[in-house]
């Protein structure tokens, strides 16, 4: 089977690993700030906090933006659960704002209507999660102008979009956002295993995610209530959680930092060939924004003909490519479907759920490989119109 998409692992990643198994630290030694100070550098964050997934992240993140009850959250309906799930932790409401049907990422004038809606109804969200769904931005300057002007907060979920470019500049620089998160789970662009980290320019919001990173405790005098006991002494000042990195992960985080360009620069010219191979096909890709250059953790295509959807992905599978589908919508979900969403809530979304297909797409893939995949979806094409 042609996966989706894997992790690339050099023999330089694995002796990075292998020297921080020899070293005195598995956690919380050097190995998590470098990878913090890396991460940052590359993205032009200021401030980094690694943790042991994107799911904590975003729950970081919605703390430090104080997210709490009778708060609500709104993201889009086509994403990982996780992006949602975020403020429920927080026992926060969620609301989904419909998706662009070019580009399947948050529509920013479908959440200019709804913000004008809920002004009026005084039920304006506390945060905004954009989604750089595949790899490519949302309309963030957009998105910032409305922030301004209803007062939201944004926190950029790039778990798919390290590496990405938005007007010039990388994903991560947070010049129009409060908090951008990654993920380095195996399939998506750069790995730790499991990990993830936030990214922020304000310190206040990063000194907050430092501290519920691992259990709200604090060894700094000036945090706390009265002065040290002692030289054992550390305190508990807010309810926190272990969420904390390993440093076995941080210096695989680190190593694959430097092979970043070498992933985006093949992801880039996967996507373009088959930007090439597809043309003349019955279906189309994602819309690619002017302004920004994805980083390509999905190549998604559009069927033109939605009713051989399951067909054209049944025979894909049947033949050893192991396509996917990124995402079913959110509101779908049976738990979120007890919250009160329906079908027929998020039109865009739910389109686009009855006729995409996410292609393998991974740094290692081969020519042939790729070639392996045009050639059975262009067959799966001929077999489902023909019957
Ligand atoms: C993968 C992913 C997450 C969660 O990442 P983990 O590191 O697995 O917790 C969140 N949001 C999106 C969009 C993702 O693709």
């Amino acid at each position: 089977m042609i996966p989706y998409g894997r992790q690339s692992i050099c023999a330089e990643d694995i002796e990075a690993v292998v020297e921080v198994l020899r070293s005195d630290f598995l956690t919380q030694g050097p190995a998590v700030p470098a990878f913090e100070k890396a991460v940052c550098e590359r993205v032009g964050a200021d401030f980094a906090v690694a943790v042991n997934s994107a799911t904590s992240a975003l729950h970081l993140a919605c703390l430090a933006l104080g997210l709490g009850e009778g708060d609500t959250l709104w993201t889009s309906p086509l994403t990982f659960v996780a992006s949602a799930n975020c403020a429920l932790y927080c026992n926060a409401r969620v609301d989904f704002v419909d998706v662009d049907s070019q580009t399947a990422n948050m529509s920013a004038e479908a959440l200019e209507r709804k913000l004008a809606e809920a002004k009026i109804a005084g039920a304006l969200p506390k945060i905004v999660v954009a989604v750089h769904l595949c790899g490519q931005p949302c309309d963030m300057e957009k998105i910032h102008g409305l922030s301004q002007q209803y007062g939201f907060h944004i926190i950029e979920d790039a778990s798919h979009a390290i590496g990405a470019t938005y007007q010039g500049l990388p994903v991560g620089d947070c010049r129009y956002s409060d908090i951008t998160v990654f993920s380095f789970h195996p399939v998506k662009i750069i790995t730790t295993g499991e990990g993830g980290m936030a990214v922020t320019n304000r310190k206040d919001l990063a000194d907050r995610m430092l501290l519920l990173r691992s259990h709200g405790i604090t060894r700094d005098a000036d945090k706390m209530t009265h002065a040290p006991d002692g030289p054992w002494y550390y305190q508990q000042i807010a309810l926190g959680y272990n969420y904390r990195m390993t440093d076995i992960q941080a210096a695989l985080g680190s190593s694959q930092m430097h092979r970043l360009d070498g992933f985006l620069l093949r992801r880039r010219e996967l996507a373009a060939r088959y930007d090439q191979y597809l043309a003349s096909l019955p279906l189309k890709p994602l819309k690619q924004i002017s302004d920004a250059l994805s980083s390509w953790h999905l190549y998604v295509v559009l069927l033109d003909n939605a009713d051989s959807h399951s067909a054209v992905f049944n025979f894909l599978r049947g033949h050893e490519i192991g396509v996917n589908l990124h995402y079913i919508p959110v509101h779908l979900q049976p738990y979120y479907q007890t919250m009160g969403f329906f079908a027929g809530g998020f039109p865009q979304a739910e389109a686009y759920y009855r006729c995409a297909i996410s292609l393998p797409l991974y740094p290692d893939m081969s020519d042939a490989d790729q070639q392996a995949v045009v050639n059975v979806l262009r067959e799966a094409l001929d077999d489902c119109h023909a019957n």
